[in-house]
């Protein structure tokens, strides 16, 4: 059964990344990621070297430069084969466009390229202690000294915490509140704490933690765009990967579905399929109406954006739409598989952990609906991301 998020039939791209999948054997590295977290840098180096970082990139960056829509489905179908890890991964340059679009020239080739290539590993840090769905609260401060910054306060939350080779950071510059500007700090020097956070429910080879910065020197020449600009930069990379995340939380989700409703049409109990109870069937008829509605909905919002129209709103709807639908669809994955499905053994507890992130990560499920909101009575106040 095909939905509005798989490929045209034939496409060559999903040929050649069911290839890759297969070649390095990304379903069992996830699941082996999950038991013994750790970032999985060769397989992030085997993927810049296969394209498959930076779907949308431009090619004079490194990437691929595939229209949004393109990179959503192929998101889609690598995170229904592999689950959530390698799709997200693939999605680490999107994630770090402040650095690929507004980065100079020697930062493109020491630190963006790299990282379209897999070479080297750029984090974000925006949240803190006392700011995170309230970003507009943060306190870092990053104060000029000659031709350096000096960068003061401390990063929460953050993925790739100790694995991280340089990471974007968001500080306050000039006179109190201070312009939110954006910096790229190499990770490794003087001045910076860095540690990892007690094990993650789920996304456990993400590795999140916290980072201190201690007067720590930035060149100016590490500063991102325009000073007070960061947050005017972010934004559009928040809706654009919004949109992205939710593709990636279906496809995981419709792996399960598949694998349930093949299950249940088989398992015996009571003398007959456990399909033919309808508190059994019902809930999975129900699912399919639920993924295949959000993977529409997910579907028109990329084409929406593709063709670069406004979609801040729906991009944040799609990923609380998706996130729901697909956790519903986990949890009775995890259900109707009985005790197994409530084991490591299969995969549905993990992809329910990893997949439950999505309301949190990348703005709450509230946040998502004051965006959404701000649309429909623009007077409201404006959501800080
Ligand atoms: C897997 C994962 C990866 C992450 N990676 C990174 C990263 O790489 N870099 C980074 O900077 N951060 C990262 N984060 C942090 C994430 O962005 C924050 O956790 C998120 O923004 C929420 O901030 P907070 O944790 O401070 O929660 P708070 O701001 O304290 O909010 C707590 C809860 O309150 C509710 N809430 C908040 N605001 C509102 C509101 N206006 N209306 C109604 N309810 C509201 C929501 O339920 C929210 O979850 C990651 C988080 C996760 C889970």
């Amino acid at each position: 059964m095909a939905t509005a998020l798989d490929l045209p039939p034939g496409d060559p791209l999903g040929a050649e990344l069911d290839a890759f999948v297969a070649a390095h054997d990304l379903p069992a590295r996830a699941a082996a990621l999950d038991r013994a977290p750790a970032f999985p840098r060769a397989e992030f180096r085997a993927m810049g070297e296969a394209g498959w970082l930076g779907l949308t990139v431009p090619p004079e960056r490194g990437g691929r430069g595939l229209p949004l829509a393109t990179a959503g489905r192929l998101l889609y179908r690598l995170a229904y084969r592999a689950g959530t890890a390698f799709a997200k991964l693939a999605l680490q340059p999107e994630f770090c466009s402040v650095l690929l679009e507004h980065g100079d020239a020697t930062l493109q080739t020491e630190w963006g390229r790299p990282l379209v290539g897999g070479r080297r590993l750029v984090g974000n840090q925006l949240t803190e202690p006392g700011a995170g769905a309230d970003a507009q609260a943060l306190g870092a401060t990053a104060r000029r000294d000659g031709d350096d910054y000096l960068l003061d306060g401390t990063k929460s939350e953050a993925a790739f915490a100790t694995d991280a080779d340089a990471a974007i950071v968001y500080a306050r510059v000039g006179e109190p509140p201070g312009g939110i500007t954006a910096f790229l700090v190499p990770q490794e020097g003087p001045g910076i704490a860095r540690r990892i956070s007690p094990v993650d429910l789920g996304e456990r080879w993400q590795r999140r933690g916290s980072v201190e910065y201690r007067a720590v020197r930035v060149p100016l020449r590490h500063r991102l765009g325009e000073e007070g600009a960061g947050f005017a930069y972010v934004r559009p990379e928040l809706t654009r990967e919004r949109a992205l995340l939710a593709a990636i939380y279906l496809g995981v989700a419709r792996a399960s579905w598949e694998e349930t409703v093949a299950h249940v049409g088989g398992r015996r109990a009571f003398g007959r399929p456990l399909s033919d109870q309808e508190a059994v069937a019902f809930p999975l008829v129900e699912d399919a109406a639920r993924l295949d509605a959000a993977a529409l909905y997910v579907a028109q919002t990329l084409d929406r954006l593709a063709r670069g129209e406004e979609a801040e709103g729906e991009a944040a709807s799609a990923k609380w739409l998706a996130t729901e639908a697909a956790l519903t669809a986990l949890d009775h994955a995890i259900q109707f598989h009985g005790g197994r499905g409530y084991s490591s053994e299969l995969p549905h507890e993990r992809r329910w952990r990893d997949v439950r992130s999505g309301a949190i990560a990348h703005g709450p499920s509230e946040v998502m609906h004051v965006v959404a909101a701000r649309r429909l009575w623009p007077r409201r106040p404006r959501a800080p991301t």
